[in-house]
């Protein structure tokens, strides 16, 4: 598979900050890229610079095989950003909004009723072309983006969060739409998300912090690296559980937080039952799982997503 997106020792500095320090990596033509990070690690800072809205320090990154510093116009006609923030004219119809859009990026005229239809067609909005914007539904509004952002036929799709605000079932279809447009137009999807479930899509995911780019891999490996199976119990007096299990268990990791022992071991089958003889103590509630992407970012970062989502 090609790169479709290539950096290469990728720097960004603000006076004495580095916030992207000399990173490198790579996103395939076709894949689901997930971009993900705690508060201040460096993505926006890494994504502007790939979408030529900010100039690096240092180092050179090509898309669809031209270069960001200096063939910006194809670079830029190779993209397609949904912002988080609506961005769409509410007071005009969907049509209207699309056509705007085919003229600030020069769609031929004879081409853009055509193109317009196609795009309304992936996201199931054609019987809403002639509706005003301010009387669709959130999920719609996001489906319009999408297809706004299709309008030009990127090869890069940068989606930057683009559930959020959306009730479940809204989201659920927003992934269908997302995941068609990779299967029948072959698009990359460059994606940032704080639903980690969400990021399960994602054929690769980047993990950033402080910076620097910390891993990369499938999400299957992610999960595998971390590892073990993972309990969470609650009792009585989780301190003092905490340093009996510490003296009794063979663990991998073990802390208290949020009133809750997290411990991490190699196979949860011998440590429950030693838990259960040895504890002597009453045990409110234990959970026993598989590691998931959140066990993954917090390995990765020692942070939780959505505690970092309130923070900056
Ligand atoms: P993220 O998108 O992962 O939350 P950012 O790329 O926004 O991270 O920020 C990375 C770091 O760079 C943060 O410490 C942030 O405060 C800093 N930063 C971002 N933009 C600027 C700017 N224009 N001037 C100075 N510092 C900035």
């Amino acid at each position: 598979m090609s790169n479709i997106i290539e950096v290469r020792d990728l720097k960004k500095t603000y006076k004495d900050l580095d916030a992207v320090k000399d990173i490198n990596f790579e996103v395939k033509q076709g894949e689901i890229f997930g971009f993900l990070g705690p508060n201040g690690a460096g993505k926006s800072t890494t994504i502007n610079m790939i979408c030529t809205m900010l100039a690096p320090t240092s180092g050179s990154i090509h898309i669809n095989g031209y270069n960001v510093k200096k063939q910006r116009n194809e670079v830029r006609k190779s993209i397609g950003i949904i912002f988080q923030e609506n961005t769409l004219d509410e007071k005009l119809t969907a049509g209207e909004n699309l056509l705007l859009h085919c003229r600030f990026y020069n769609v031929p005229k004879s081409e853009r009723s055509k193109r317009i239809h196609e795009v309304l067609e992936i996201v199931d909005l054609v019987e809403n072309k002639e509706k005003r914007v301010e009387t669709f539904s959130g999920g719609m509004k996001r489906r319009l983006e999408i297809a706004r952002g299709l309008l030009h036929y990127p090869k890069v799709l940068f989606l930057d969060e683009p559930t959020v605000g959306l009730d479940p079932q809204t989201r659920a279809h927003i992934w269908e739409y997302i995941l068609r447009l990779k299967e029948k137009e072959g698009i990359t999807m460059f994606l940032t998300t704080h639903y980690l479930d969400e990021a399960e899509i994602s054929d690769r995911i980047a993990i950033m912090d402080h910076g620097e780019i910390i891993t990369i891999n499938t999400p299957r490996e992610l999960k595998k690296q971390v590892g073990g199976d993972i309990i969470e119990l609650m009792t009585e007096d989780n301190k003092l559980a905490l340093e009996k299990i510490k003296e009794r268990v063979e663990y991998i990791e073990a802390y208290e937080k949020d009133g809750v022992i997290r411990l991490k071991v190699k196979s949860s089958d011998e440590v429950i039952s030693t838990l259960i003889k040895e504890l002597e103590l009453p045990i409110q509630s234990l959970n026993i799982r598989k590691p998931t992407l959140n066990d993954v970012f917090l390995t990765f970062t020692g942070r939780d997503i959505h505690q970092t989502e309130n923070e900056g």
